[in-house]
């Protein structure tokens, strides 16, 4: 998998044409998170889109926080973002926040003022929206919207002094109460807040808003393409307004594209936070989240992440991805290089009557059937193993080919065993299968009898570590919980979206496995360690399963 080759789409085609055109000298992007919240899989499309463009063309990528809201943001979303971004290989090349402009910003409010662009209004916020109309009906003008230019600067500077309380006052933007585009009806451009900033501290009481910090901070910036979701097309008037009426540095080009949506999961960070804060997940990094960090957790590679964006692609058109597509997207980057290793996720003992009390033989296997430069290890094997409980059946059908009384399967690596007793707890469920070994089906070897087609994983009693496993399944129940607005979209949470499994018996090799690695374990699918793990506790994450089994779970 090679996520450095980057399709072409028609915002690379639009700077390939300036490009040409000599239009610009360098290419500027920028990813504009809100630090409200950590990073999820939809933002990964607009860091690959960005960070990416700016590698493929030799230009710069600036991480710029877009923190306009002291009331919602956190220096821990701050953090977590800087994690996630680097996490999927990137690097800026300068970081910026939106309040490191609040002095300029101010500067370009006041010249919109002197213009005659802007007016302070004392209209309450109900009748600001009242005022501004609807889709069919034109709004009405402000009984502030002619106060003279002196008059406004007064005001304003008093808004900044702090002379008027929350909401008492706004700046707006003088443009159109009649604009078919309610973006440009005298959209509001700075607001009173006192509340304190996590960077600049008590020193402001207004703040500017989102449009007008947006675009004018690009413009700072020298950004020559602002990469930004298709919701914000019916705002790039607006944006082009602020940059042809002030005394901007340079004309950034705004250019939309169509979010990505994944089924059976919410991808906004409003959505997110309700579930972390109420304790529906484990946290932001909950590996059932669409997170970043919660694919991190749970064994998502940065290029399944990368790989998987890039076959979404991107363009204008507005559509909901498979999960599956992601899910094979992990599957196709793990198959080649996650080494194999035997785990029973939920055991049943098997004693080998015919093999020796005290013997231990050792097989060496391995580690993956396709690349021999991944190694080899030994597996032990001795007179007590452990299988799972699936790979057993008491009264099983023609086609399990795996084990049932007086049936025959082959162990994996090593040979065939035949149950021949069942030993079975007080309520009749089988506790331990007494089984004979066929010694000569060592090396892969049939038996004479006839050809034994099943083969299981096992893992070996005496040396097995125990640990737990998680099994993760589809966070929502339903491909689209929020179409229902009749009820709350956790309503539809899956109850059976995590499994946790505390008697897992895992091959000893993997007591020494770096935890960076992610295995596939045989049969079963791939696991990645959980840092609740500890040194004799180990704890797995199951990835993902080996093949698409949600279809038939979900009957
Ligand atoms: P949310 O609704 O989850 O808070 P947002 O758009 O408000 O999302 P920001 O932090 O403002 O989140 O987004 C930073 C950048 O990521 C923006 O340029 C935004 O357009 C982009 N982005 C957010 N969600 C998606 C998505 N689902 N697909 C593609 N880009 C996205
Ligand atoms: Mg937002």
């Amino acid at each position: 998998m090679n996520d450095t080759s980057t399709p072409s789409n028609f915002i690379r085609q639009i700077i390939d044409e300036d490009m040409e055109n000599g239009k610009h000298e360098e290419i500027i992007t920028r990813f504009p998170p809100e630090p409200n919240g950590y990073l999820h899989i939809g933002h990964a499309k607009s860091i690959w889109l960005n960070f990416g463009i700016a590698r493929d063309y030799g230009g710069k990528c600036t991480l710029r926080f877009d923190d306009t809201n002291p009331v919602k943001e956190d220096i821990e979303f701050v953090e977590a973002i800087e994690e996630d971004v680097r996490w999927l290989g990137y690097e800026w090349s300068d970081i910026a926040h939106a309040s490191d402009y609040f002095d300029q910003l101010y500067r370009f409010a006041v010249e919109l003022i002197e213009k005659g662009l802007a007016y302070v209004d004392s209209l309450p916020a109900d009748q600001i929206r009242e005022y501004r109309g609807t889709l069919t009906e034109p709004g009405k003008n402000s009984p502030d919207r002619d106060q003279t230019v002196a008059d406004n600067l007064a005001l304003f500077e008093g808004m900044r002094k702090g002379e008027y309380a929350d909401g008492e006052r706004v700046l707006r933007a003088k443009i159109d109460m009649a604009s078919p585009n309610i973006n440009l009806r005298d959209p509001v451009i700075y607001r009173i807040r006192h509340h304190d900033h996590q960077r600049t501290g008590n020193k402001w009481c207004i703040y500017p808003m989102y449009d007008f910090t947006h675009g004018l901070s690009d413009a700072i910036e020298g950004v020559t393409h602002s990469l930004c979701t298709l919701e914000f097309e019916d705002h790039r008037p607006l944006y082009n307004w602020f940059i042809d009426n002030i005394s901007a540095p340079s004309q950034p080009r705004q250019i939309e594209f169509s979010r990505l949506n994944l089924n059976y999961t919410v991808m906004s960070k409003r959505l997110l936070t309700q579930l972390v804060e109420s304790n529906l997940v484990g946290g932001w990094d909950d590996p059932r989240m669409p997170t970043i960090s919660g694919l991190r957790r749970r064994g998502f590679t940065p290029a399944s992440v990368n790989h998987f964006i890039s076959q979404v692609g991107i363009t204008k058109k507005a559509n909901v991805i498979d999960m599956l597509v992601l899910e094979n997207a992990v599957r196709e980057d793990l198959d080649p290089k996650a080494p194999r290793a035997m785990a029973v996720l939920k055991p049943l003992k098997v004693i080998l009557e015919n093999y020796p009390e005290d013997e231990t033989e050792a097989f060496t296997v391995s580690n993956h059937p396709k690349d021999e430069s991944l190694g080899k290890r030994t597996v032990s094997l001795s007179r007590t193993l452990y299988i799972d409980q699936d790979d057993f059946m008491e009264d099983p059908p023609a086609k399990f080919f795996r084990l049932g009384p007086g049936r025959r399967v082959r162990l994996r690596n090593a040979f065939v065993i035949e149950c021949s007793e069942i030993e079975r707890d007080q309520e009749g469920n089988a506790i331990t299968l007494r089984c004979k070994y066929l010694p000569e089906t060592r090396n892969g070897k049939q038996p004479e009898e006839g050809k034994v087609k099943g083969i299981i994983h096992w893992v070996n009693a005496a040396d097995a570590v125990t640990g737990e496993v998680r099994l993760y399944d589809r966070l929502f129940q339903v491909e689209n919980p929020l179409e229902d607005k009749s009820v709350a979209f956790t309503d539809h949470l899956n109850d059976e979206s995590l499994i946790t499994l505390k008697n897992c018996k895992f091959e000893a090799s993997l007591a020494e496995a770096s935890p960076d690695l992610r295995f596939q374990f045989e049969r079963v699918g791939y696991f990645y360690q959980d840092p609740d793990s500890s040194v004799n506790q180990p704890v797995f994450n199951r990835i993902v399963t080996l093949r698409d089994s949600w279809a038939n779970n979900s009957k």
